[in-house]
Order: structure tokens, then sequence, then C-alpha cells
């Protein structure tokens, strides 16, 4: 247990008592997100650039620690931090998720664009797959996009059964897990046309489920003209062959216990 860490996130959490605003940043060194609170000023040569301003309350619940002993197997309300290797209630307050909300897709009248492609964020372009011949769209980075940037819920049409060839995730509930299926563009969200890296050395996002819905988060820095790509297990990819398939999943689980290691083969039933 690292318990410098530990002292730091008490103190983290005892200094920011009070602070009425609270300013998530990205650290352009380190290409990661960073917290500060009411105090921080920004110079014209800062490391720093100010990505979104909010009420401090609004992540109150960042930082505490729940211990592994104490983590019920069915508890999704937690993540975990890969540099503290601890989970959080919510998020690591040192190095914090960033939840990017969809695009509010404009009611355009005589559109040709589906709800999902009108919920992409800006900073990201659904295009042809750069990796894969055949792929279909996946999703670019038109900037870099640093490590904790978090997209989601996944949006689609909660089910009891699945064929399992769709675009779909299996969802933990009690007293029946569920499935979310992005199959029509006009009920779900722009993340359905995120591929699947053939190998865990390739992805950049993490799939994880948070409150009964699936996030995706950033793990390690993607630049711009890099495709964004989850790892569905290898089960996954020994269907998909060498060919990508345009599905962007296959009816899965994604872990509640996110490690990086428990998004590949241990989840996949
Ligand atoms: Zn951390």
């Amino acid at each position: 247990m690292d318990t410098s860490s530990s002292s730091s996130d008490k103190e983290i959490r005892k200094s920011r008592k009070n602070k009425k605003v609270a300013t998530f940043l990205v650290d352009l060194d380190k290409l990661n997100i960073k917290i500060v609170y009411d105090d921080f000023k920004a110079d014209g040569d800062s490391q720093f650039i100010v990505m979104d301003t909010v009420k401090a309350k609004r992540i109150k619940h960042y930082g505490r620690v729940v211990r592994k002993d104490k983590l019920e197997d069915d508890d999704d309300c937690v993540t975990h931090c890969d540099q503290c290797h601890k989970y959080y209630r919510v998020s690591c307050l040192e190095h914090p998720l960033y939840f990017v909300p969809d695009r509010q897709p404009r009611e355009t009248v005589g559109s040709k664009q589906t709800l999902a492609v009108r919920s992409c964020p800006e900073f990201l372009t659904i295009r042809n797959s750069v990796l894969y011949q055949d792929a279909g769209k996946g999703v670019i980075a038109k900037s870099m996009i640093p490590t904790g940037t978090c997209f989601g819920p996944y949006v689609g049409v909660n089910k009891v059964t699945t064929n399992r060839d769709g675009y779909c995730w299996e969802i933990r509930s009690r007293p029946k897990n569920f499935y979310c299926d992005g199959q029509d563009e006009n009920r779900s969200n722009w993340m359905r046309f995120i591929n699947s890296a053939l190998d865990e050395t390739m992805q950049n996002l993490i799939a994880f489920q948070f409150n009964q819905q699936i996030y995706y988060r950033v793990y390690k820095p993607i630049f711009e003209g890099d495709e964004l790509l989850v790892y569905y297990g290898e089960r996954f990819s020994e269907e998909l062959g060498t060919g990508m398939s345009s599905a962007s999943c296959v009816s899965q689980r994604a872990p509640t216990k996110h490690t990086k290691q428990a998004t590949g083969r241990d989840f996949i039933r």
C-alpha cells in the first residue's frame, strides 16, 4: 500500500474544503488531466490549458478511496486509478477522470446525419478507419486527448436478450443482466463507431461499467489523427480474424473492476 499517496489523498481533500470552483486543466507535459481550485492563476506560458470549470461541489466525492476488501463484487460505482492502484468512489482526485458530454444533436429538419453521428464531440470525427481496410467507419481524434478523458455513457436500446452480433454491451445488474444495443443509429450515440483493437497493445481506451452504464476512458494519450480503439478481448479478436468487422462489439460485459487486464481476456464469458 502506498501510504504517501493515501496521506496525499487526505491532504488534497482537506485543502479543498470551502472551495467554490474547480477547474479541470490539461497538463501539456504529462498529457493528463489535473484539478485545481479557486486559487489557480494561469499565466501566459503555462504548461496547463483550461479544459472546464465546474462548481466544486460537483466533484466533492472525487478522491474517496474504496478499500479493496470493502469492495462488493457488484459495486459499479467505483473507478480504478492505474497510477495509484486504488479504487475510488467516482474518481481519483490526483489523476481525475473528466467526463466529456456528447455534442447535443441539433434537431435539423431534413438532416441526413443520424443522431449517433450528430452526437460526436467537436474534437473527434467519424470517418473511415485509419487502421484497417474494409473496417468501415471509425472515430479519429482531431486533436490531442489527454489521459483521464472519459466518454459516455454508451447509448442504446436496453434489451433483455440479444443475438450477440450487434453493437451490444451486456450490463451487469440485479436481479438480471441486460443489454444496451447501439445498432440503431438514431437510438444510439457516436460511441457505437469506435472500433476494437486487435490486441491489447493497440488500445487507447478502456471500457468500464459505472452506475449501470458503459463508459470509455482514455488510458494513454491519443494524438491528432489517431483512431480511438477499445479492446473487447481475445475472443472477440479471434472472431474478427485479420479483417475488421464494422461491428463495434459483440455483446459482452465491461468489468466493474476495470483494470487494463480486466478489460481484456478476463471479462469475456
Ligand atoms: Zn490516482
